[in-house]
């Protein structure tokens, strides 16, 4: 089991026009597009349309995997920029899926993370949400708008695998300790279909 992580290991990604603008809402009424706003201190800082679609392109892919979950998990073989450029093997959408969630579980305060097990993971309209939670409308969206603004910046800061970009993650960056059976029995290149319990 790894280590927890504690905020010392997350370092910041580097926010600028360039990582942002293709990303930010063109209607946006704080940054017009560009993605950036200023904090007080004159420095650069996403703004929340950007943090925003960071989550949703998160969360959408990660509805994708739990849709197509009961079927054949796909073990696939790739070479990765770990330390030795060696070939892993992983189940990557499981790992994605579990990524998510525990990533969530752990920014998210205790009520933040209720509306969000509720709301997202558990596909509750705000009305729902409203009646179990307690809260008025205008209270939920306010939680939701903080929670997928939160969990975006998140997602694209966290070291050292950070879910955002989500090409970067599903393009086989190592994550595990390489194994010499993976190499061994599948060779180069080879995939495999093994059930999910396997
Ligand atoms: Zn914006």
């Amino acid at each position: 089991m790894g280590k927890r992580r504690g905020p010392e290991d997350i370092l910041y990604m580097q926010w600028d026009r360039s990582t942002t603008i293709g990303i930010a809402k063109v209607s946006c009424t704080f940054c017009h597009g560009h993605g950036t706003r200023f904090r007080r201190n004159g420095s650069e800082a996403p703004c929340d349309c950007v943090l925003r679609a960071i989550f949703r392109a998160c969360f959408s892919r990660f509805r994708q995997c739990a849709l197509s979950s009961g079927h054949v998990g796909t073990v696939r073989l790739e070479f990765c920029r770990g330390r030795e450029g060696r070939r892993t093997y992983s189940l990557k959408r499981e790992e994605f899926m579990a990524d998510f969630c525990l990533v969530s579980r752990r920014t998210l305060d205790d009520q933040e993370y209720k509306i969000f097990r509720f709301h997202h993971l558990l596909g509750a309209d705000w009305r729902l949400c409203c009646r179990r939670l307690e809260m008025d409308r205008g209270d939920f969206f306010h939680a939701v708008y903080r929670i997928e603004k939160k969990l975006g910046k998140v997602f694209a800061e966290l070291q050292p695998y950070p879910l955002y970009p989500l090409r970067d993650y599903f393009a086989g960056v190592a994550r595990k300790e390489e194994t010499g059976l993976a190499t061994s029995m599948f060779g180069t290149g080879a995939r495999v279909a093994l059930p999910l319990s396997a």
